[in-house]
C-alpha cells in the first residue's frame, strides 16, 4: 500500500544530505567540541559552521545562536530566563491562548512559581490574549494588555495546528516602543516562510531541528545581543555559559545543514507545497459540502491545512485514513482515554464537538523527491477515498 505522510508539523524525516553531513561526527570525528586538541578543534569548527548556517536562516549573527535540545528547551529558556531575571516586586507576561504547550505550560509554571507582593517572592501574572476566528492576535489587544510590570511578550510565529502566521513585525514594534522583551516560538515557521529577526523585531526566537529535516533532540535559541537572560541549566562553560552541556555535535551539524537547505529552497518550495495544499482543500470541500477549512483566509504556512468535518469523530477519521495509508492528525490531545478538544480550535471559536471533528494535514515543507522521500508519495492519491470514507465513520451526517 502506498503510504502518504501528511503529518510534517508533528515531525519530518531527516534529509539524506543532512544525515550524510552528520555521519562523520558519530565516528571518525567523534571528538568533544570543547577539547583543545586537533580532533576537538575540528568538531568545534563544524559547530561554528552550523551556527553560521542557522544564523543565516534567521537573519541573525552567529554569536546570537545558542544550540539547545529542541523547541521546548528553547521556549523554556527564553521565558524562564527573561522573567526570572526581570527586576521588580511583581512581573507580568503576555502570551496568547493558542501557544504550544512548551510556552503555555512554562507560563503556567511561572504563575505558580510567583508569590504575592506581600511575600518575599515577586508575584507573576500572565495574560493569555484571545485570537479571532482565523487564529490572529489583534495588535491593539496586545497594546492594551501591557502593564508597567510587563517583562515579556511571547507570541508564536506560525501556529502548529492552523498554520496561521501572526503579524509579528507589528507586535515587535509595540514591544520595542514599550521596552519589553519579545519572544517568538518559530518552530513551525522556520524553514517554511522567510524569517528575519530584525524585520520581525524579536529578541528571542525558538526553532527545532525535527521540524526542518534535522534530527529530533536538537534546536536553537536566538538571543539578541545584549538581552539580559538568566541561564536555564547550570554546568560547564559550553556555549559561553548560556547553555552548558557537552555539545551534540552530530545534531548541531544536522541542524546547520538543514537550515542551509531550507534557506536555499523555501521560496520555491512554498509555491509547490501551497498548490498541493490548496488542491486538497478545494477537492475535499467540493466533495464534502459541510466541511470547512479553518483559517484559510489568514496568512498561513504553505504546508498546513486544518479542516472541520462537522459530525465526524476526528480520531475515528484518523484511524480510517491510516488504514488507507494516509497519516494525518487531529488537533486534539489524547490523555488517559479522554479526548480533550484542541485549545487552539476552541480559541478560534469552534464548539468542542467541531474541534474534535477537525483534521490537520501538513505537507513536507521542502519536498525533494524522489531521493529523499521515496517511501512516501507526495500527492495524497487516496484523497478521493478520503472523502468517500466519511460516510462509513460519520455519526450525524445526512
Ligand atoms: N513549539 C511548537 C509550535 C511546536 O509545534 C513544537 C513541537 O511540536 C514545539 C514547540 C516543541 O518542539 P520540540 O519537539 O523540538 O521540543
Amino acid at each position: 500500500m502506498p503510504r502518504v505522510y501528511l503529518d510534517h508539523n508533528a515531525t519530518t524525516p531527516v534529509e539524506p544530505e543532512v544525515l550524510d553531513a552528520m555521519l562523520p561526527y558519530f565516528s571518525a570525528e567523534f571528538a568533544n567540541a570543547a577539547s583543545i586538541h586537533t580532533p576537538g578543534q575540528r568538531a568545534r569548527a563544524a559547530v561554528e559552521t552550523a551556527r553560521e548556517q542557522v544564523a543565516a536562516l534567521l537573519g541573525a549573527r552567529p554569536q546570537e545562536i545558542v544550540f539547545t535540545s529542541g523547541g521546548t528547551e528553547s521556549d523554556n529558556h527564553a521565558i524562564f530566563g527573561i522573567v526570572r531575571n526581570a527586576p521588580g516586586a511583581s512581573k507580568h507576561v503576555i502570551t496568547t491562548q493558542i501557544e504550544h504547550e512548551a510556552v503555555l505550560n512554562a507560563c503556567q509554571a511561572l504563575e505558580k512559581e510567583g508569590g504575592n507582593t506581600a511575600g518575599n517572592r515577586p508575584a507573576i501574572e500572565v495574560t493569555y490574549l484571545p485570537v479571532d476566528s482565523s487564529g490572529l492576535v489583534d495588535p491593539e489587544a496586545l497594546r492594551d494588555a501591557i502593564r508597567p510590570q510587563t517583562a515579556l511578550i511571547s507570541v508564536m510565529h506560525a501556529n502548529n495546528e492552523l498554520g496561521t502566521v501572526q503579524p509579528l513585525d507589528k507586535f515587535g514594534k509595540i514591544a520595542a516602543q514599550n521596552d519589553i522583551y519579545f519572544h517568538t516560538d518559530a518552530v513551525q515557521s522556520a524553514g517554511k516562510i522567510p524569517l528575519n529577526v530584525n524585520a520581525l523585531g524579536v529578541d528571542l526566537l525558538a526553532i527545532s531541528g525535527h521540524k526542518i529535516y534535522a534530527p529530533k533532540g536538537i534546536g536553537a535559541l536566538y538571543i539578541r545581543g545584549g538581552t539580559r537572560l538568566r541561564q536555564l541549566l547550570y554546568g560547564g562553560h559550553h556555549q559561553r555559559g548560556f547553555r552548558p552541556g557537552t555539545e551534540n555535535v552530530p545534531g548541531i551539524v544536522g541542524l546547520g545543514k538543514a537550515a542551509e537547505m531550507a534557506r536555499q529552497s523555501l521560496a520555491e518550495d512554498a509555491v509547490r507545497v501551497s498548490a498541493l495544499r490548496d488542491d486538497l482543500e478545494r477537492g475535499l470541500l467540493a466533495r464534502v459540502p459541510q466541511a470547512r477549512a479553518n483559517a484559510a483566509a489568514a496568512p498561513r504556512t504553505p504546508n498546513t491545512s486544518n479542516i472541520t468535518f462537522p459530525g465526524i469523530e476526528g480520531e475515528a477519521l484518523i484511524i480510517a485514513l491510516d488504514l488507507k495509508g494516509l497519516a494525518c492528525s487531529t488537533g486534539a490531545a489524547c490523555s488517559s482515554g479522554a479526548v480533550e478538544p484542541s485549545h487552539v480550535l476552541t480559541a478560534i471559536g469552534l464548539p468542542p464537538e467541531e474541534a474534535r471533528a477537525s483534521i490537520r494535514s501538513a505537507w513536507a515543507g521542502t519536498p525533494r523527491l524522489p531521493r529523499s522521500r521515496s517511501r512516501w508519495t507526495l500527492y495524497p492519491r487516496p484523497w478521493p477515498s478520503f472523502a468517500n470514507s466519511l460516510p462509513h465513520i460519520r455519526s450525524s451526517y445526512s
